[in-house]
């Protein structure tokens, strides 16, 4: 009977999962020298206020090119980053370069931008991260108000209580947070009041069908109106159509991020654009 069950246990480690187990410690020490050779970058994609077209935001999305792996996606390798811990030292260099950025845009006067930086449950969880973030800040000369952290909605609810504590930490540093990926979690409305954030995004797997599907409209629009009671700010994610952008327009949506504005770009190409905006 062991003998069986041990036989079992052992077919159970599938082909699938010797790849899977394969690719990630292929990252993992891929991944380990990435920073140290220049294979990361940042891309910029616009935030737009719905109202007027103006850009008012970025965010910065990580980018890396490896010279074999080729192009590969944050969606695969920021989790392996976060399980090696790597995600520390990857994530303080985005928030550096982010805000090195934005204080770069700032003193062309051509426009006041708030950097977005996607942070990582890791990096929310660290008990040294309003240190960390106020210090980039102050030695990169950004003023705290430029600056805007992500979070997902499911970090802030594995551990509420612990997320409004560093909510508020962050908050009485100056810094603005938003709840990214919204309505793919369980918010509890009680918590939402409670956490420090200004902006919810709303999700792009909602926008993606808010025209045709009945029930991605709704949760849409319950999303603006329970935002728009809290006196939070929303911006819809993946904004590809006009069809889109006029429902959410029409139901009162704050601001817009998409590929019908723009794609995340690099930064030179992202500053050509601003320049064409405030012209
Ligand atoms: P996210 O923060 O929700 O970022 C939005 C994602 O949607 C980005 O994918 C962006 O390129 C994509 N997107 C924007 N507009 C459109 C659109 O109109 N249509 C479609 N189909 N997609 C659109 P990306 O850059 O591949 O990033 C994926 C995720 O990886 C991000 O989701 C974020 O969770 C994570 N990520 C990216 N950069 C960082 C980073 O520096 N730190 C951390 N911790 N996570 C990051
Ligand atoms: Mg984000
Ligand atoms: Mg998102
Ligand atoms: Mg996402």
């Amino acid at each position: 009977r062991a003998k069986q069950e041990g036989r079992h246990s052992f077919c159970f480690f599938t082909p699938e999962m010797h790849a899977r187990l394969a690719r990630n410690l292929q990252l993992v020490s891929a991944l380990r020298q990435a920073l140290n050779l220049g294979q990361f970058e940042i891309h910029y994609q616009p935030q737009v206020s719905i109202a007027d077209g103006r850009i008012i935001g970025a965010e910065a999305l990580l980018r890396w090119r490896h010279p074999e792996l080729g192009t590969v996606s944050p969606a695969e390798f920021i989790p392996v980053a976060e399980d090696s811990g790597l995600i520390l030292p990857i994530g303080e260099w985005v928030l550096r370069c982010a805000v090195r950025q934005a204080k770069a845009w700032l003193e062309t006067g051509l426009a006041p931008l708030i950097m977005a930086v996607n942070l990582s449950v890791v990096q929310f969880r660290h008990p040294d991260l309003p240190k960390l973030v106020t210090r980039i800040l102050d030695e990169e000369g950004l003023p705290p108000e430029y600056l805007e952290l992500e979070l997902t909605e499911g970090v802030a609810m594995q551990n509420p209580q612990g997320a409004i504590d560093v909510m508020n930490n962050l908050h009485e540093c100056g810094i603005r947070m938003s709840i990214d990926d919204f309505g793919t979690g369980y918010s509890s409305l009680s918590y939402l009041k409670k956490f420090k954030v200004y902006k919810l995004k709303i999700d792009q797997s909602f926008v993606r069908d808010i025209s045709t599907d009945p029930e991605d409209k709704a949760i849409v629009i319950a999303v603006i109106s329970l935002a728009r009671s809290l006196g939070l700010k929303t911006i819809a994610e993946g904004v590809e159509t006009a069809e889109q952008l006029a429902f959410l327009r029409n139901q009162g949506c704050n601001e817009m991020q998409g590929y019908l504005f723009s794609k995340p770009l690099p930064a030179e190409q992202f500053e050509a654009l601003l320049k064409r905006d405030t012209d």
